[in-house]
C-alpha cells in the first residue's frame, strides 16, 4: 500500500495527482485480465476493503462493513447521531471496466474530507462515506443493493437472486462476513439525513464537447422500453411479386430509420433499437414476423411521453402502408428522478468558488441515487472523461479534472450548512 499522505497545504494539481494513484492502486484489486473487474462479494472486492478504510480513517472517519456488503466510513458526528450527509459511490465494476466508475466516488470525497481535515477545518455536521458493494448488478441479476439498503428498500426475495454458479446473494454475503438478516436495520433514518451526494465519471461525450472539467447533474433519466411484433406474410422469395409482398424486415427497418429521425430531432431524448429478430430468418423466405425493441431515455416525462406518441404514430403509419400488422408491448418503464435544487444551487457556488463554469446536464445511466432518492435529497457531479468512455479499460480523466473536482466538494462541505 503506498504511503500517500495529502500535505497541509496543496499546489495545484497535488491533490488530483494523488487521487488518480489512489485510484491506480484500488484499480489492481481485480480479476485478471483487462481493465478492472470486481464484481460483489467478490475476492477482489475483499481485498479492496483495506485499501478503502485507509482512505476514511486518514479522512477521519471509521470504516465498517454493513450488513449489505457495504464498507461505510462515519465521521464522530456522525456516529452520535449528528444529522449526516452521505457521499459515496459504487466498488463494483463491470466485466472488464475501467478504474473510475464508481470507485472514483469513493476515493474523491474521502481525500477532500483528508484536505480540509489536513486544513484543520470542522464540518458543522454529521458525515458518511458509503462504498456501495453493487451497483452495476453483474454478478447477480439485482442493482443497486448498497444503496437500497440505506434507502430501506431491499426486499428478502432479492436475496435469493443467484448468480451464474446458482450462488444467492444472501450466501453470497453471508460467506462475505455480512448477516443479510440486519440488512432492515442498514436503513438510515430520512430525518437525520442530509442529502446525498455522489462524484461521478460522465460516461459521456458532453464535458468534452463543452470544455469543461465538471457538470452539475439535474437529473437521473427516466427509461422506458418496449416491444414491438410486426407481422406480415411468409412466401417464396423468388415466385412472389414484389408489390404482393408483406415483408415484415423490410417494414421494420423503415420503422427503425423512422425513430432515429425522430430522436435526431428531439432535444432531451435518447433512445435505441437494439435488439432484432426476424422470423423464419432464412436465406430464400419473405421474413412473415419481426420482434424488435425501443428504449427511449429522457430527464423529463413529458418528452419521454412526446417521443412514446411520435414513434407510436410513425411505426402505425409505416405498418398501414406496407400491410403488416404491428403490436407494441411497453415491457419497462422507469420514472426520472430529479437532483435537489439546493444541491444543486450548492454545486453551482461551490464551481464559482473554484473559478469553473457550472454548466448542467442530465444523467443518460441510473445511478446509486435512484435508490437513495427515496431517503434522501440527491445530488450528483460529473467529471470529464477522455473521449466520453466508459466501461472500457481505457476509460480516464485526467489529474487537473480530479483536482477540480476535489476542490468543488472541499468548498460544497464548507458552505453547506444544516437546515
Ligand atoms: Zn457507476
Amino acid at each position: 500500500m503506498t504511503d500517500e499522505a495529502v500535505p497541509t497545504t496543496f499546489a495545484r494539481g497535488e491533490l488530483g495527482q494523488i487521487l488518480l494513484d489512489r485510484l491506480d492502486e484500488a484499480a489492481e484489486y481485480s480479476e485478471p485480465g483487462p481493465g478492472v473487474t470486481r464484481l460483489f462479494c467478490s475476492q477482489a472486492h475483499h481485498e479492496v476493503l483495506p485499501l478503502i478504510s485507509t482512505w476514511m480513517k486518514r479522512a477521519g472517519l471509521t470504516p465498517q462493513l454493513d450488513a449489505a456488503g457495504n464498507l461505510v466510513g462515519r465521521c464522530p458526528k456522525a456516529q452520535a447521531g449528528a444529522k449526516t450527509l452521505i457521499m459515496g459511490s459504487h466498488q463494483d465494476s463491470v466485466i472488464e471496466g475501467g478504474k473510475y466508475d464508481g470507485m472514483l466516488g469513493v476515493a474523491l470525497p474521502l481525500l477532500a474530507l483528508e484536505a480540509l481535515d489536513r486544513q484543520s477545518v470542522t464540518l458543522p455536521y454529521g458525515i458518511e462515506v458509503v462504498a456501495f458493494g453493487d451497483e452495476e448488478g453483474v454478478r447477480f441479476p439485482t442493482t443497486l443493493v448498497g444503496s437500497k439498503a440505506l434507502a430501506g428498500s431491499v426486499t428478502p426475495d432479492q436475496l435469493d437472486a443467484q448468480d451464474p454458479e446458482g450462488i444467492s446473494l444472501r450466501e453470497a454475503l453471508t460467506t462475505f462476513g455480512c448477516t443479510p438478516d440486519d440488512i432492515p436495520a442498514v436503513a438510515r433514518n430520512p430525518d437525520r439525513t442530509l442529502g446525498f451526494l455522489e462524484i461521478h465519471i460522465e460516461q459521456g461525450p458532453i464535458l468534452e464537447q463543452r470544455n469543461h472539467a465538471v457538470g452539475i447533474v439535474t437529473a437521473l433519466t427516466g427509461i422506458e422500453r418496449h416491444q414491438v411484433t410486426l407481422s406480415g406474410k411468409a412466401g417464396h422469395a423468388g415466385t412472389t411479386p414484389m408489390e404482393m409482398r408483406s415483408d415484415a424486415l423490410v417494414g421494420a427497418a423503415e420503422m427503425v430509420l423512422a425513430i432515429d429521425h425522430l430522436l435526431q430531432d428531439t432535444a432531451d431524448l435518447v433512445g435505441v433499437v437494439g435488439k432484432l429478430d426476424v422470423h423464419p430468418n432464412a436465406v430464400n423466405v419473405i421474413p412473415a414476423q419481426v420482434t424488435f425493441t425501443i428504449e427511449l431515455r429522457s430527464p423529463e416525462a413529458s418528452i419521454r411521453k412526446y417521443g412514446r406518441e411520435a414513434v407510436t404514430t410513425a411505426l402505425e403509419k409505416v405498418a398501414k402502408r406496407r400491410g403488416l400488422s404491428i403490436e407494441i408491448e411497453n415491457t419497462y418503464s422507469a420514472d426520472a428522478v430529479a437532483c435537489a435544487d439546493w444541491m444543486m444551487t450548492a454545486l453551482e457556488k461551490a464551481c464559482t468558488k473554484v473559478g469553473q463554469p457550472a454548466d448542467r446536464l442530465f444523467s443518460g445511466a441510473g445511478h446509486d441515487g435512484l435508490a437513495m432518492q427515496l431517503l434522501t435529497d440527491i445530488g450528483m457531479l460529473f467529471v470529464r472523461c477522455k473521449d466520453g468512455l466508459s466501461h472500457h479499460p481505457d476509460e480516464a480523466i485526467s489529474a487537473d479534472d480530479g483536482d477540480i473536482a476535489i476542490r468543488i466538494v472541499m468548498a460544497f462541505l464548507q458552505q453547506l450548512t444544516p437546515p
